[in-house]
């Protein structure tokens, strides 16, 4: 039988892309791929560079407020959304003409158009033209979830937030996760009064706890108002703005509502189900350690599958899904180890297991530091920083490293390299220090604070 395509990608975001690149440019397979949005999803277009490019604007006033305590006449005026927005704006247009720009060169053809599937091997586009392929992946991500309460098409959530006309003074977000947890810091950098409503006993659920405890301090000595235990019931247009009541008996006016609640796997309308696709309970697509579905002509992978929702994740699945398809090498993607950050400020660095996690699984020892760092604390600032090694008590492997200080998710990129390694406590021991670094903490921790 022969098709128009060996793999028709379904979404041109962080998987999708990688997927297709691999499969035309690498295996020289014919490959298509449809994005009804923008080019480079989630990531590039609302999540991710965007964010990040905001946590830089947002940090600038606190530098300069440290350039003064280091002797410089420096001050800092207002910030004007429109400018750093427009800016933003033609950075991801330059983005998205990047991953253009790599998919035409690597040979793949675009659909700008909505594709679902008809068949097994077959996808319709919007304009009802339909494409057969061998192969079909499925890459098409996930999208904001808003619970159902009252005045829910009140509030905005992540995707919204980048073409927001002017930043609002008084800000709600609700969540307590990476999203919610990010944007609160954000808009208190750039100058909002932000509140924060989680309802579970503190934000930042899943890391380590200690971890988690120190960045929420460190963000409400940063001036964000956290109220852990409190969730919307309604919200209300009011005159002035819009009036949250909560669970803890509050009524309280903002100008904006930030929902950051989770995300959902986008598989509704896409036609999986009829085919025999195996859908889980959040919507996510059933696959298998070689991201195949139950139909063995679809695979999907990325945060429609629901595994690990991180962009490099996504990449690593899509590069080995194009492998294992077209390049003859059977490739799987290991999820059990991965190193993440959280860019809130303080930023939070992570690989492995939180202390509570691996105290469950074996005897463990736990290596942990408190302090002032030298540039802060020069500057007069209380801020401190925390790192935290997790040891395996009988293997001496490092099971879990957390830190907890300006540049988090870089140095735990740089770790995340020894302990996917295997690296035990004694090698990282007997690294020399970098000195003078915050770092250097984590090669010279002698005594553990709690084992067993
Ligand atoms: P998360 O799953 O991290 O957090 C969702 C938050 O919303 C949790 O605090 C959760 O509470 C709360 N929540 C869920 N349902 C409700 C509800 N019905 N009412 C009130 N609160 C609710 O999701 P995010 O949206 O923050 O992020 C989605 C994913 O995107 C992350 O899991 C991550 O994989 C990825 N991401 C990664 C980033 C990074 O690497 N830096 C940055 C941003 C996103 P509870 O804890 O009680 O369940």
């Amino acid at each position: 039988m022969s098709f128009d395509y060996d793999l028709f990608v379904i979404g041109g975001g962080s998987g999708g892309v990688r997927a297709a690149r691999i499969a035309a440019g690498t295996h020289g397979a014919k490959v298509a791929l449809a994005e009804e949005f923008r080019m480079g999803g989630t990531c590039v277009i609302r999540g991710c560079v965007p964010k990040k490019l905001m946590v830089f604007a947002s940090e600038y006033p606190g530098m300069v407020e440290d350039a003064r305590s280091y002797g410089w006449d420096a001050q800092i005026g207002g910030f004007d959304w429109s400018v750093f927005r427009a800016k933003l704006d033609a950075e991801l247009t330059r983005l998205e003409k990047a991953y253009r720009g790599g998919l035409s060169g690597a040979g793949v053809t675009v659909f700008d158009s909505r594709a679902v599937l008809v068949d097994a091997h077959t996808v319709q586009l919007a304009d009802g033209k339909t494409v057969s392929a061998k192969h079909i992946l499925v890459a098409t991500g996930g999208a904001p979830f808003v619970p159902e309460i009252e005045g829910r098409a009140l509030a905005i959530t992540s995707n919204e937030i980048f073409q927001m006309d002017a930043l609002p003074a008084r800000v709600l977000v609700v969540g307590g996760g990476y999203i919610a947890s990010e944007f609160a810091c954000i808009l208190n950098g750039l100058g909002c009064k932000v509140s924060q409503y989680y309802r579970g006993a503190q934000i930042l659920r899943g890391f380590d706890d200690e971890a988690r405890g120190h960045v929420a301090d460190a963000m409400r000595e940063n001036g964000v108002d956290i109220h852990c235990g409190t969730d919307v019931m309604r919200l209300e247009q009011v005159d002035g703005g819009i009036k949250a009541v909560a669970t803890n008996g509050s009524e309280t006016v903002f100008d904006a509502v930030l929902y950051a609640t989770g995300r959902k796997p986008n598989s509704g309308g896409l036609g999986l189900e009829a085919l025999g696709v195996e859908l889980g309970r959040a919507g996510q697509i059933v696959v298998d350690d070689y991201s195949q579905t139950a139909v063995p002509s679809i695979f999907a992978v990325g945060d429609v599958t629901d595994r690990i929702n991180l962009t490099p994740v996504a990449i690593r699945e899509g590069h080995a899904f194009a492998d294992t398809i077209f390049g003859g090498q059977r490739r799987r993607v290991d999820h059990s180890l991965f190193a993440s950050a959280v860019f809130t400020q303080p930023e939070m660095g992570t690989i492995g297991l939180s202390e509570e996690a691996a105290r469950e699984r074996e005897p463990i020892e736990v290596y942990a530091t408190a302090f002032r760092p030298m540039q802060t604390a020069f500057a007069g600032r209380p801020d401190r920083v925390m790192m935290k090694l997790i040891v395996s008590q009988a293997s001496r492997k490092i099971l879990g490293c957390h830190i907890v200080a300006p540049g988090a998710g870089e140095m735990i990129q740089l770790v995340g390299i020894a302990v996917t390694m295997g690296a035990t406590k004694e090698q990282f021991d007997a690294t020399i220090a970098v000195h003078p670094t915050m770092a250097e903490e984590l090669v010279t921790m002698r005594s553990p604070v709690r084992t067993g």
